[in-house]
């Protein structure tokens, strides 16, 4: 998948862009705070439509003005499309593609796929589950629009159970719906469990190589899934998911009740990432731990390569500048296919990527 082109209007500290890219490596380079981020999270954007670091669409809005527009043409095996994001603060945004508007984000998935890594993954081993949750949700929602709906429903569902569960004190005929939420969200909870595995499996087959490459082969990494814990084969169909969540969840009635929350559900789900036998969570390095996040999106790339027959677009946001001269090499050898935009702040750093197309930002304009 090649992205083209890239038109932006209002778009973070852009007053307008427009970029035709290489199919190959694109190197965006510039001083720190100018728009490098900046014009890998509206790539992003299109692809996912969220951003990995605005928590509100309105962030992407520049400063004083109303709206945002982000447009992207994108190249296939097979076809050459349009993809277009409206922003508003007043209104909800709009995404199109060639010109035709989508019902919902979930039609994205698979559309445009890439594959980003900033410095924030550091996280993606060290913070909470929440994290490792978001990256599996992004990566399985653009391989399955199956997945992304039930995420979104399960969502819904999430936020319905949660206010019944909160206020039924106050309310007691709340209750009278508890059964149905409790049923359709086993429903929905057992197809994300479903796919989560069959995605952390993959990821557990392709990772552990790229992470011994990329530390001399001293290291071994390993991924584990940890999910409800009445689920005894989170690989297993759905169906025979769906009758250990209801069971687990009755065992739970009582006490979801007093505790007036959710107590369990994929919602808590969790990516295990051993180094050495050892949680990297609490026991990495700060090398190992950025080698781990970095050996997971890369095989992320592949298990996407495996999926749909092509490279989804790699989008690398200031990893050379984290990487010692011996993991740079490793990096850049590994990226060979498909296309890729690398970000970082000196123009020297191109002479090793052969016939790179440049893109020097200053300002939030093209120099
Ligand atoms: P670094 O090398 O430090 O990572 P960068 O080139 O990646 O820098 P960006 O993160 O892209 O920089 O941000 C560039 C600038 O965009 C920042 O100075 C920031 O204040 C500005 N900015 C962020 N959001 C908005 C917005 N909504 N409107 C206008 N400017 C914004
Ligand atoms: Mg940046």
């Amino acid at each position: 998948m090649i992205l083209r082109s890239l038109t932006l209007d209002f778009f973070r500290n852009y007053p307008h862009f427009e970029g035709t890219f290489s199919p190959g490596v694109n190197v965006i380079w510039g001083e720190n705070a100018q728009g490098k981020t900046n014009l890998l999270e509206a790539m992003a954007y299109l692809s996912t439509a969220s951003s990995h670091r605005a928590r509100y669409d309105k962030e992407l809005i520049q400063f004083g003005v109303d709206h945002a527009f982000v447009k992207g043409e994108v190249e296939t095996r097979d076809r050459t499309f349009t993809l277009e994001a409206r922003l508003s603060r007043g209104a909800r945004r709009q995404l199109l593609s060639n010109g035709v508007k989508l019902k919902t984000a979930g039609e994205l998935a698979g559309v445009l796929n890439t594959v980003l890594f900033c410095p924030e993954d550091l996280w993606l081993i060290r913070e909470g589950a929440a994290v490792r949750r978001r990256f599996l949700d992004t990566c399985i929602c653009q391989l399955r629009p199956r997945y992304a709906e039930a995420l979104a429903e399960y969502r819904r569902l999430y936020e319905h159970k949660t206010r019944i569960l909160r206020d039924w004190g106050e309310h007691p005929s709340l209750l009278d719906t508890l059964d149905e939420f409790n049923l359709r969200m086993a429903q929905t909870g057992a197809l994300i469990i479903h796919y989560r595995a069959h995605f952390i499996r993959r990821l557990g087959e392709a990772t552990p190589a790229i992470h011994r490459d990329f530390s001399g082969g001293r290291e071994e990494l390993e991924l584990g899934y940890e999910t409800v814990s009445t689920v005894t084969d989170p690989l297993a169909q759905p169906r025979a998911i769906l009758e250990e969540l209801l069971a687990h969840q009755q065992s739970h009635r009582r006490a979801e009740l007093e505790a007036r929350q959710c107590l369990s559900g994929p919602h808590k789900d969790d990516l295990v990432v051993l180094l050495d036998g050892l949680r990297a969570r609490q026991f990495a390095s700060q090398g190992q731990t950025r080698t781990a996040a970095l050996s997971l999106k890369l095989a992320s790339r592949e298990i996407f390569f495996q999926e749909t027959g092509e490279w989804p677009v790699l989008l690398l946001d200031d990893v050379l500048s984290e990487l010692d001269g011996k993991r740079q090499e490793y990096v850049l050898k590994r990226i060979t296919n498909g296309q890729i935009f690398i970000t970082c702040c000196e123009e020297m750093e191109l002479s090793r990527l052969g016939d790179a197309r440049t893109f020097h930002i200053r300002g939030g304009a093209l120099v």
